[in-house]
């Protein structure tokens, strides 16, 4: 079939001793938008290499539509991949490199300069067809290699990091081409990125990975409001993860006990603890109210951390107040900038910050 329905099943690449993908099950539906997000060395490049047919599996299962492919030659799996590290043919002209792969596979003069000028043309680049690459900008460039990519009519397409190489202004721009190109195609793209922002303005599906493990995969908006782990909660930056002894259950309560002594009210959402157990949670910067320590009627409140303010940086909309609590890592908290002036705090000034417990988000155990 023509379906670019990907199945990864108990999928593992050994590198010698490293363990680069280890055991995993994933489906990336047909059509979709998925990004595999992660830090340098999580395995990201050798899962998209394993699609490609350029890297074979230690063990597992790779299907594409209902073709199983490990073993397919990578011309014939119906992929096409896009490298960093984009670089066109120098001495070809625009219109021969959109044609490459065309003209590696047999496919006669007048058939190729059709359908690269009709490639070209949805990449906006038509006029520039008769020119060399060294004419051309970055951006440009850019949009000849997925021009080149896309030649074959590939049912998936597999991007490594294709932004990267590219600067800010530009990033942003080819961020909506790939995302409005891969809805007119309605292909599958597979994304590769360690970048959190562009993973989730992309993607319909985020898979986050870590040491050759899958710890969430799921469309952007659960995995920013609903991290399954601290891991993940952490990667997406927007968390605050802490961690309590459960003290007592109530009705959908679980009241937890802190190392500093304080008090956390969580949701037990689906989660049955028991007393004594460690259990993790976040919440959200942009749920928590940062107030001068005086200002808290007594210490004992629940559903607040105390610290000290690290630094402040004033971001538009919001205001980024960075705390030090002793004993964790780092504490954020995303104030409204009308609200920030209600009552300035500068950096050293002791505060607190508190949460209401509906905001409170429960993690997979620790
Ligand atoms: P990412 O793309 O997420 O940065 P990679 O898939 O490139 O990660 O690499 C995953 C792990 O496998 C890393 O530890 C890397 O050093 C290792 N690795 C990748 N390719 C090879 C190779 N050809 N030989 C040996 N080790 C490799
Ligand atoms: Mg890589």
């Amino acid at each position: 079939s023509n379906s670019g329905e990907i199945r990864l099943v108990d999928l593992t690449k050994k590198f010698g001793d490293t363990d680069a993908v280890k055991d995993i099950n994933l489906t990336i539906p047909h059509g979709s938008y998925c990004c595999l997000l992660g830090p340098s060395g999580c395995g990201k490049t050798t899962i998209l290499r394993m699609i490609a047919g350029h890297e074979t599996p230690t063990s597992g299962e790779i299907t594409i539509g209902d073709t199983s492919v490990v073993g397919l030659p990578p011309v014939q799996r119906g992929t096409a991949m896009m490298f960093q590290s984009y670089a066109l043919f120098p001495h070809l002209s625009i219109r021969d490199n959109v044609a490459f792969y065309l003209k590696m596979r047999g496919v006669g003069k007048d058939e190729r300069r059709k359908r690269a000028d009709e490639m070209l043309e949805r990449v906006q680049l038509a006029h520039l067809r008769d020119r060399m690459p060294a004419q051309l900008s970055g951006g440009q460039q850019q949009r000849v290699a997925l021009a080149r990519s896309l030649i074959t009519n590939p049912r998936v397409l597999l991007l490594d990091e294709p932004l990267s190489a590219l600067d800010e202004f530009l990033r942003l721009q080819m961020r909506v081409e790939l995302k409005t190109l891969q809805a007119e195609l309605g292909i599958t793209f597979v994304h590769v990125t360690h970048t959190q922002p562009e993973a989730i303005a992309l993607a319909d599906m985020v898979v986050v990975m870590d040491t050759g493990r899958i710890d969430q995969a799921a469309s952007a908006r659960e995995i920013y409001n609903s991290p399954a782990t601290p891991y993940v909660a952490r990667f997406m930056g927007a968390q605050n993860v802490l961690t309590g002894a459960v003290e007592g259950i109530e009705d959908g309560i679980a009241r937890l006990k802190s190392a500093r002594g304080e008090t956390f009210e969580i949701p037990r959402q689906n989660v049955t603890p028991a007393i004594g157990e460690e259990m993790s949670f976040s919440v959200r910067r942009d749920y928590i109210a940062i107030r001068k320590r005086s200002d808290i009627e007594t210490e004992a409140a629940a559903n607040a951390v105390f610290g000290t303010v690290d630094s402040i940086e004033y971001q538009g909309n919001f205001v980024k107040v960075s705390l030090q609590v002793p004993g964790m890592d780092t504490f954020v908290a995303n104030v409204p900038d009308h609200d920030y002036f209600v009552e300035p705090i500068g950096p050293g000034d002791a505060v607190a910050a508190k949460w209401d417990k509906q905001h409170a988000h429960v993690l997979d155990r620790v």
